[in-house]
């Protein structure tokens, strides 16, 4: 962090188990610098009363640095209290779940678990950090989730680029972001299977530095530089229903990917490679797999309803998007997951 710039004193807000692994690290490597740290226990929802307690120990450690350590949630957590505050911020992913770790966004939650707004800064981390022994420890559940999020950005980057609609900072997408996404759907596809087998044996291979790139480099510049469409607008619907709130980010939006694909009619070439892909990972592609197997028309009209919200970036789509029309999309794509099952 020296030769970066970045100075202490340091609050790390570290989920329970990123403080369980790496507490003895933090407290050789830090020491060894002479940057003072102190710890908050990451609360586990990156809400608005998160964030002020977080903002609160910032203060009282009279921190210069703050580091997030975990999943996304505890990430977005510390990236919005170093905006707020106006101080560096370090990512230290200790999953690959989501893409959350290079962007600039947080993604705040009320503390019901219902998606409450983006936040987006005017800055990206001053450094990201991925140990892959650590990744290689952590559930294999949580790789997978991040493959789902890490599926939806290649679809939603060209979407966006085709209707040459603006990105998540407000500018135009690039050929680059474009590649970026591409490259993070073949490593996906080419990876995937071998890198889920590594962490299930808790061992690192070429594999699994790849597609631990791919969710979290690849994924992260892809949708931020190019942006989101209807499979996250679909992830924030689907908060609204608290039957999916035991499943995970990338694990809702994989399904919402499927909902994408039906809603802009894409052939069924393309959707059956995306199936095949989820099943053989063991993502969602049924509403049964996210909790709603059982969900009645008036929920999935909630969500449906909620996906459409204004600002949603469901709009990004090249045609108008209406309620009804995700409604009837969500319940297609559920009825072409369970018929690849059946098939399977
Ligand atoms: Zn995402």
């Amino acid at each position: 962090m020296c030769a970066l710039g970045i100075q202490g004193p340091a609050l790390i807000v570290a989920g329970k188990s990123a403080a369980g692994l790496l507490s003895q690290t933090w407290r050789t490597s830090l020491d060894e610098t002479g940057i003072a740290h102190a710890v908050h226990a990451f609360g586990g929802e990156c809400s608005v009363a998160e964030i002020g307690r977080v903002k609160a120990a910032a203060q009282q450690a009279q921190a210069r640095v703050i580091v997030g350590a975990g999943g996304g949630k505890a990430l977005d957590t510390a990236r919005a209290v170093a905006a707020d505050l106006g101080l560096a911020f370090v990512s230290c992913p200790t999953v690959a779940s989501s893409d959350a770790p290079c962007s600039a966004l947080s993604v705040v939650y009320t503390e019901e678990g219902v998606v409450h707004e983006y936040r987006i800064f005017g800055r990206n981390p001053d450094l990201v950090l991925v140990d892959t022994q650590v990744i290689a420890r952590s559930p294999p559940r949580l790789l997978v989730a991040g493959m789902g999020d890490a599926l939806a950005t290649w679809f939603e980057a060209k979407t966006c680029f085709d209707g040459n609609v603006r990105n998540m900072r407000g500018g135009a997408s690039t050929q680059s972001a474009v590649s970026l996404a591409e490259l993070c759907y073949r490593t996906l596809l080419n990876d995937g299977a071998d890198a889920l087998r590594a962490v299930q044996m808790q061992v690192v291979t070429p594999s699994l530095e790849r597609l631990v790139e791919a969710n979290t480099l690849l994924s992260g510049l892809g949708f931020e530089s190019s942006g989101l469409a209807a499979a996250h607008a679909i992830h924030n619907g689907l908060t609204a229903a608290p039957a999916t709130h035991a499943f995970f980010h990338g694990e809702k939006v994989a399904f919402g990917v499927l909902v994408q694909l039906v809603l802009e009619g894409k052939p069924s070439s393309l959707v059956h490679q995306v199936l095949e892909f989820s099943t053989e990972m063991g993502l969602p592609v049924t509403l049964a797999d996210i909790g709603l197997g059982d969900a009645s028309s008036d929920t999935l009209n909630q969500v449906a309803a909620r996906g459409t919200a204004k600002g949603e970036t469901i709009h990004n789509e090249p045609f108008e998007v209406s309620p009804g029309m995700v409604f009837d999309a969500i319940r297609a794509a559920d009825a072409t997951g369970r018929a690849w099952k059946g098939n399977c």
